[in-house]
């Protein structure tokens, strides 16, 4: 499998409640590495357009609100296959449903609130690194 990176976005509830290292932890554990990393506060008007994709959903003003109520830490991830890998390290949407000893398992308050944000294919994972960050800031 080749080499990868993936946006993940560590939320507000998690930033709020002093997870990020608990939660980077997880990511290091499953063999992720660090690439790029800023803790940064979105405005709605950012949130909003990050996840554009979601504008008809129900619950997009919610999730831009909750989104822009704390700082969020983006980072990139990069590892063998890092876009699933992250994907599986975080568990499903919903904690309920999320597998024992994942992210949202573990840390998520509810399918809103819960902690962790992941690239979900190639072309997002593009898009989204960089909707954050240059070139520049990509050392490796
Ligand atoms: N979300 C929500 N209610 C839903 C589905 C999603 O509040 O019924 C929020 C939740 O924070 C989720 C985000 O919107 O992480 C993006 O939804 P998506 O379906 O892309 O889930 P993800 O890729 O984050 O697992
Ligand atoms: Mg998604």
């Amino acid at each position: 499998m080749a080499i990868e990176r993936t946006l993940s976005i560590i939320k507000p509830d998690a930033t709020k409640r002093n997870l990020t290292g608990k939660i980077v932890a997880k990511f290091e554990d499953a063999g992720l590495r660090v690439v790029a990393s800023k803790r940064i506060a979105l405005t709605t008007a950012t949130a909003g357009e990050f996840y554009a994709e979601h504008k008809e959903r129900g619950f997009y003003g919610e999730l831009v609100e909750y989104m822009a109520s704390e700082p969020v830490v983006v980072q990139v991830l990069e590892g063998e296959g890092a876009i699933a890998k992250n994907r599986e390290v975080m568990g499903a949407t919903d904690p309920a449903q999320a597998d024992a000893g994942t992210i949202r398992k573990e840390f998520a308050l509810s399918k809103g609130e819960n902690s962790v944000h992941g690239s979900d294919s190639a072309a997002s994972a593009a898009r989204e690194i960089a909707f954050f960050f240059s070139g520049l800031e990509l050392v490796g």
